[in-house]
């Protein structure tokens, strides 16, 4: 059995500095290095992917700048 940990972050673009946040849950399970991370929802214009269970990979919809969480 694994609980989800919740939490909320908020990213700012680098390019034109666009603000959102991001509501995102990860497994919370002790043996793993990389817990699974999934972002839930997106405050703002923005898109964003998970790479590998990771880093979150996040595009402005604005003007197209990519920038890692
Ligand atoms: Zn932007």
């Amino acid at each position: 059995m694994a609980a989800r940990d919740r939490f909320t972050s908020g990213i700012e673009c680098p390019n034109c500095g666009q603000k959102g946040v991001l509501h995102m849950s990860e497994d919370d399970h002790p043996y793993m290095r990389n817990p699974h991370r999934e972002v839930d929802e997106i405050e703002g214009e923005f898109t964003t992917f998970v790479s590998k269970g990771v880093d979150v990979a996040v595009t402005c919809i604005k003007c197209n700048a990519n920038f890692a969480y």
